[in-house]
């Protein structure tokens, strides 16, 4: 049986890149090690890190304005990382919040700074939930940046919209970086988790504006200064070296397949085969409209809750994994990563119709 993970986070990797990696795991190149028993600095690893910044750069088209970031502590760790390197002796940011981890991203802001926060979800009389346009969010040019979280993992809703505002841009790319193409110079500084569209947990991503490093000051904890890290080619301490080379593994097939804009049309069809589904049924329901529905985390409830355990259980059996929808939302949650192929998706769709005609 063919086993799907339908897991946020941790998630499935492509299967080209786990079987690369484990023909790999013990002899790296020939030189009868594994990456991961390399020294960050020896010049067979550095190749691996100049090879991984490399695809990364060609992948999200990043100019010379930009500098990559290999960081450690996760999503949450930027959530720390962003306000101690960006506020200015101002200390002020506004910050959208669009869901749960927007949310968490205010609660850690405010430890170091005057943070407005305020909510841009509209939930409608029948419970449909969206996101309002960005001409409509209530940004002071004069705060020292804007940050909000493009892709809410947990609770299913995608901001589309490139974001134009007049002071430095920062979003939390953790569950949609490298899903679909964006307009770098939108942003100043993007940031992202590696555990769903990259590789394993324990690598963080940051691209920032090279102008904006002059924020950075000493007082700042070293492994969370931008610019110390940068100044380090990210190798101030010792680098996540086996997650990094676990990316260059990700960016290269992502490369193979043809770049993002290969990628996205995938996701595209993905994500619009599960909805379709959900929309087509009484049983299934999705509650986020449909501009702001996530192309990679898609939340369903069914209509009936008491028989989620049971969907649960008998998805399982089917190898279909990680279904459970986050504690907050309820329901179910199917995460559609790149490395998730479309087989998985018509086959979780195929046993969702299946149930739905023995149970309902
Ligand atoms: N931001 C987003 C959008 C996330 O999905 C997550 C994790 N699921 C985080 C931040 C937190 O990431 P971490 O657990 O790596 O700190």
């Amino acid at each position: 049986m063919t086993v799907y993970n339908f897991c946020a986070g941790p998630a499935k990797l492509p299967d080209e890149v786990m079987i690369k990696a484990q023909s790999e795991f013990r002899d790296w190149n020939n030189t009868g090690c594994s990456v991961m028993e390399l020294s960050h600095r020896s010049k067979v690893y550095i190749e691996v890190y100049d090879q991984a910044i490399q695809s990364l750069k060609t992948l999200l088209n990043i100019g010379d304005d930009y500098t990559v970031l290999f960081m450690h502590g996760g999503g949450r760790g930027q959530f720390s990382a962003v306000p101690l390197n960006l506020l200015t002796e101002k200390k002020q940011a506004h910050y959208g919040v669009t869901g749960s981890w927007s949310k968490s991203a205010v609660t850690e802001a405010e430890k170091f700074g005057a943070i407005t926060a305020r909510d841009y979800v509209n939930v409608d009389t029948k419970g449909q939930k969206s996101v309002l346009g960005f001409d409509q969010w209530k940004v002071n040019n004069t705060v020292d940046f804007l940050h909000y979280c493009p892709n809410e993992t947990v609770d299913g809703i995608e901001i589309f919209e490139s974001p134009k505002f007049e002071i430095p841009v920062v979003a939390d790319m953790s569950s949609t970086i490298l899903s679909r193409q964006i307009e770098l110079n939108d942003y100043d500084l993007i940031y992202a988790g590696a555990q769903k569209n990259i590789g394993p947990s324990g690598l963080s991503i940051v691209v920032v504006k090279k102008e904006l490093l002059a924020r950075s000051n000493d007082s700042i904890p070293s492994v969370l200064n931008y610019k110390l890290t940068a100044e380090n080619d990210s190798m101030f301490n010792t680098p996540p070296t086996y997650a990094i080379y676990l990316a260059k593994l990700v960016f290269d097939w992502l490369l193979e397949r043809g770049g993002v804009a290969a990628q996205e049309v995938l996701n595209i069809e993905k994500a619009k085969c599960l909805y379709q589904a959900i929309d087509a049924s009484d049983f299934y329901s999705n509650n986020i409209s449909q501009n702001n529905r996530s192309r990679m985390n898609v939340p369903f409830f069914l209509a009936n809750d008491s028989l989620d355990k049971l969907f649960l259980e008998q998805a399982e059996n089917n190898g279909l994994l990680a279904l459970k929808g986050h504690r907050i939302v309820g329901g179910m949650r199917a995460s559609l990563y790149n490395a998730m192929p479309i087989e998985g998706v018509k086959t979780l769709v195929e046993f969702m119709q299946e149930f739905e005609r023995t149970h309902a």
